[in-house]
């Protein structure tokens, strides 16, 4: 590789992307250089171009989820799991580091995903500090980042495919405390909805439901495992309300899992979830405004658990890729990712994203074509 490299940068919200030039970091010990081989553009890419996250420190180098080729290494690199990692190997990271580890979240709450230090690549690193993102031919990996090489079973393709969401999605079922034979239902079939969907079949759901829009979106939805689509577009709540009863003795799922990040969905989730049951809310990334719930009807007396789901933490990374490792040969992650863009394409991967022509746009850096 060139000292010259490549990166497509978000100068700022509604700014078209630009490709800037970067120097090759001088990598301190323990740190390492990867050639980017796929990253990818996903619904959280459309809400930082959009503005709609707080704190991002523009201009970044988007693209959090990315895997690639170890191109150097300075002094001993180790993966998660104790390997000892080489130059030339297939590795993936995880996107969140900086998590302190002393913080109050971090060790007497055991919620890292709420520390304030945590940083995550592609979001709150600035591209003023390198090259902190996929959308580029290289990415800098400081030391302390968690890495693990890519099984060989699972193709770069299959790992961003699954990417972000499926890492969100195995949070959400361990959120959801599932029970062997639990009914399920996913709001929206987007990457979160869709691996969500895989994982509750994985983990044992007697059924699955799917509430999502478009069509294209709900065949994939079966593919990974829905046993029932509703169309958003072309049911009404109360029809999807009628036939998701139908399927469960009358009383609704036993788990409700919200990924379509819609305030409306939470007005219908609460209805759709059974008494007793667990509501787990992880769609609402951004504030979309409010929901309107009766505290006695939808949760005092339907005895209801609602819990929020924010981020993932390095054993969902690693859990992650255990599935893939087993999965990717029958799970079809690799189709959420429905095209590839190059560096120079990616104001138009964002386009198609924000109007859903896309579930997800892969980027490959390797293809410039400037
Ligand atoms: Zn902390
Ligand atoms: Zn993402």
């Amino acid at each position: 590789m060139s000292d010259r490299i490549l990166a497509a940068v978000m100068p700022a919200p509604h700014q078209p992307i630009e490709i800037r030039e970067f120097g090759r970091p001088e990598l301190p010990d323990g740190g390492a250089l990867l050639r980017t081989a796929r990253s990818e553009v996903c619904g959280t890419d459309v809400h930082l171009w959009h503005g709609r996250l707080a704190g991002v420190p523009y201009p970044i180098i988007p693209g959090h989820v990315s895997a690639g080729v170890l191109e150097s290494i300075r002094g001993p690199l180790r993966g998660i799991d104790g390997e000892l990692l080489r130059e030339g190997d297939r590795v993936v990271f995880f996107d969140v580091h900086r998590t302190c580890g002393r913080c109050r979240a971090c060790t007497v709450h055991r919620t890292p995903t709420r520390c304030a230090e945590r940083r995550v690549y592609g979001i709150t690193d600035s591209a003023a500090d390198g090259l902190f993102g996929g959308w580029a031919q290289a990415i800098y990996l400081e030391p302390g980042v968690g890495v693990a090489r890519l099984p060989d079973a699972v193709s770069f393709d299959d790992y961003i495919g699954g990417g972000c969401g499926l890492l969100t999605a195995v949070h959400i079922i361990e959120r959801a405390t599932m029970r062997p034979g639990d009914s399920v239902l996913v709001q929206g079939t987007g990457a979160v909805g869709l691996s969500a969907i895989a994982l509750a079949r994985l983990n044992g759901a007697s059924s699955v439901f799917a509430i999502g829009a478009p069509a294209a979106r709900l065949e994939l939805a079966r593919e990974m495992g829905a046993d029932e689509v509703f169309d958003l577009d072309a049911t009404s709540a109360e029809q999807r309300l009628d036939g998701v009863r139908a399927g469960t003795h009358g009383e609704g799922v036993d788990v409700v899992i919200e990924a379509a990040g819609s305030a409306r969905a939470i007005e219908e989730g609460v209805l759709l979830v059974r008494d007793g049951g667990r509501y787990i809310v992880a769609g609402h990334y951004t504030d979309v405004g409010t929901s309107s719930l009766n505290a006695h009807q939808h949760i005092n007396r339907k005895h209801l658990e609602i819990r929020g789901c924010w981020g993932s933490e390095t054993g969902h990374f690693l859990r992650a890729l255990g599935f893939l490792e087993r999965y990717a040969a029958t799970v079809p992650w690799h189709r959420i990712g429905s095209r590839t863009y190059a560096l120079a394409d990616l104001n138009t991967a964002l386009a198609d994203a924000e109007a859903m022509r896309i579930t997800k746009a892969l980027v490959d850096p390797a293809a410039v074509a400037l």
